[in-house]
């Protein structure tokens, strides 16, 4: 909160929303004002319509304070969550709750202009006339630079290189948009369901990518490629061709995609990692042999982000985290290659927020934006 003064609204409003005051004298107490001067801050941001008082809280003597809680229905935030074959819309909330969601075919492939058009008119067909939409979060399956928001060098999304995701939907509407890597978006999701301090989040779907907590909050690196393995070698497998110019890379080896390409060689009819999932659920054992090979190849590359970062939890999401056989060939390797000190208190566990992380995380991303201090004082002072 550097800049911002630790008695104006939008600290006051930070307090508030992280549980610290629940009253105007908890807000006189924790900012070191008097009773007046909080009640002042408080009510401006009433005003605003960012608070409301929600019945009566503990009484100290006296007469029992009025509690002191985020307005959840001040707006709702969308949250996009791209896939290679498939798209998800939701709705949230001020306070994070998911309003609703729905999810549709849409290929990636056919291009940003196209597909975030669609996206567009999907936000606006949900979003109901009394819901006051203040901003959109889009996730993507690719790389995206974190300081200009373009998607840079995706595997699989042809005509997406370079794209400027954030542009391109301001043509379509004036609210904020955040872009952001769909795997970094799943990590801030599962840390809104399990905060613990270090998290590594692995997404197995058609792609494989990964997204870092790290202290409680999103790593990204010096320009965003923080947490991206899918390029990272995995031994033993030199003579698979990469996108990439490379071989052997994990993507090109463990990932939905490399699996339906297996499979596909073999005989076995599959289309997406879905198809996978659900002919591993029946026993298939050509299916299960492959998956297996790929839980191996995934675990040795996180074995080494696991010894090196140390999170306290290995979260695995995506398609390819409902096959049993996956995870469990993840686990193990993970176990088998890491130092016992790295793993004695390390969690290895499918994801808990499950297929809505993602939305989750970008719906979350999208709070924090708007109800940063600075963007609330600014709401404030200029009357908005
Ligand atoms: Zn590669």
């Amino acid at each position: 909160m550097a800049g911002v003064a630790p008695d104006s609204p939008g600290a006051v409003l930070q307090l508030i929303r992280a549980g610290v005051a629940a009253s105007r004298s908890d807000v006189a107490k924790s900012i070191g004002v008097s009773a007046s001067t909080a009640g002042l801050r408080v009510q401006s941001l009433i005003d605003h319509g960012y608070l409301h008082e929600v019945g009566a809280g503990q009484s100290q003597g006296g007469r029992r304070p009025r509690r002191l809680a985020l307005r959840p229905d001040f707006g709702v935030v969308a949250a996009i969550d791209l896939g290679s074959r498939h798209c998800s819309v939701a709705l949230f909330d001020m306070g994070g709750t998911l309003l609703r969601t729905r999810s549709r075919p849409l290929r990636i492939a056919d291009g940003p202009e196209s597909v975030l058009r669609r996206v567009h008119a999907d936000i606006t067909r949900e979003s109901g006339p009394t819901d006051r939409l203040r901003g959109i979060t889009v996730g993507v399956p690719g790389p995206v630079d974190a300081r200009t928001g373009r998607v840079v060098s995706p595997s699989r999304m042809p005509g997406w290189h370079n794209a400027d995701v954030r542009a391109e939907m301001a043509r379509m509407t004036p609210l904020p948009v955040l872009v952001d890597n769909d795997a970094n978006l799943m990590a801030i999701g599962e840390h809104t369901v399990d905060p613990v301090e270090h998290l590594v989040f692995v997404k197995a779907g058609t792609g494989i990518g990964c997204g870092v907590i790290a202290s409680g909050r999103p790593h990204r690196g010096s320009v965003g490629a923080a947490g991206d393995i899918s390029h990272l070698p995995v031994v033993g497998k030199e003579h698979v061709q990469c996108s990439c110019g490379r071989n052997g890379c994990l993507d090109a080896v463990a990932s939905g995609a490399a699996l339906i390409r297996d499979l596909t060689a073999a005989g076995v009819p599959v289309e997406d990692p879905a198809d996978v999932v659900a002919l591993a659920g029946d026993g298939d054992p050509t299916v299960t042999r492959v998956l297996r090979e790929a839980g191996r190849a995934t675990g040795e590359v996180l074995a080494t982000v696991v010894n090196f970062f140390n999170p306290d939890a290995l979260v695995i999401g995506g398609r390819l985290s409902g096959a049993e056989a996956f995870v469990a060939s993840v686990r193990a390797t993970v176990y088998e290659r890491c130092l016992a000190m790295a793993t004695e208190h390390l969690q290895v566990r499918v994801t808990r927020a499950k297929h809505l992380a993602g939305v989750t995380g970008g719906a979350h991303l999208m709070l924090e934006h708007l109800l940063a201090p600075e963007r609330v004082n600014e709401a404030v002072e200029k009357g908005l």
